[in-house]
């Protein structure tokens, strides 16, 4: 059985506003197997976030292909689209999204509740456990309000990881955090990976970005470098940004 997970091919995506064609994508090809870390990066407006929407079945590319665990996914309908979203995929955002009404177990919960394979039981039995998992599960009362910005980010998680997706999709998931509570969730999501799951993480931190398995950079909606870490010499990476920015 082939270990690649995502796969694509001369992925494309034109916006049509008004008389303006934007090429947000402009041919992207490149895959990611199974328990592999990635990280995405470049510059506002290089197409990062078009990339993890179609990568997150959240949009359809206006051109080539998207074949998630063997299946193509290019063409497929909203419905089909929501379900295997739903399934297969856990999104981490940079402001957490968390719903302020909700406590924290429900909140973890809540994605499950959109998955006909599971009952009630079930669902509260994998909102605990993955609240277990990122050790927040002496705060499953508590609401989003009553946290740390580090620790509704591990609320996040937990949300991201509940339904055992196939892959976890971040979008600067330590955008929002200051640097100890961004070191500790990267530590998470290590340790996450260490245990098998596949993540794919926007940045434009090199800290962050240093932690995955291999780093994709795209400049105006193309891929011009796709370099596993070990072979970077990532002190320079972390240096070339103090020296940049
Ligand atoms: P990044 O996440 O790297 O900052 P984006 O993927 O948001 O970049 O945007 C890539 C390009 O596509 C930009 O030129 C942006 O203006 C354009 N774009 C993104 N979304 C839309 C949209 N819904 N309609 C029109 N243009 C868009």
């Amino acid at each position: 059985m082939s270990n690649i997970l995502i796969d694509l091919k001369n992925l494309e995506k034109v916006f049509h506003t008004e008389d303006v064609e934007t090429y947000a994508l402009s041919g992207v090809s490149f895959s990611i197997s199974k328990g592999e870390y990635i990280s995405i990066s470049g510059p506002s407006g290089c197409g990062k976030s078009t990339l993890l929407s179609l990568l997150g079945l959240l949009d359809v590319p206006t051109g080539g292909s998207y074949t998630l665990a063997g299946h193509n996914v290019t063409d497929i309908s909203k419905e089909q689209r929501a379900k295997i979203r739903n399934k297969e995929i856990g999104f981490i955002f940079q402001s957490f999204n968390l719903i302020s009404d909700l406590s924290v177990l429900e909140n973890v919960e809540l994605p499950l509740t959109y998955r006909t394979d599971l009952d009630k039981t079930q669902r509260r039995k994998l909102a605990e456990e993955a609240l277990e998992k990122v050790n927040m599960s002496h705060r499953n009362s508590h609401f989003p309000s009553q946290l740390s910005g580090g620790q509704q980010q591990r609320v996040a998680i937990a949300r991201a990881i509940a339904g055992n997706p196939s892959v976890i999709l971040a979008d600067e998931p330590t955008g929002n955090l200051d640097s100890k509570n961004a070191e500790s969730v990267m530590e998470l999501l290590d340790k996450l990976n260490a245990e098998g799951t596949t993540i794919c993480m926007v940045t434009h931190d090199p800290r962050s970005a240093s932690k995955a398995d291999r780093i994709i950079e795209v400049l105006d909606g193309r891929v011009v470098a796709d370099r596993r870490v070990s072979d970077i010499d990532t002190r320079a990476l972390v240096g070339e940004e103090s020296v940049t920015s």
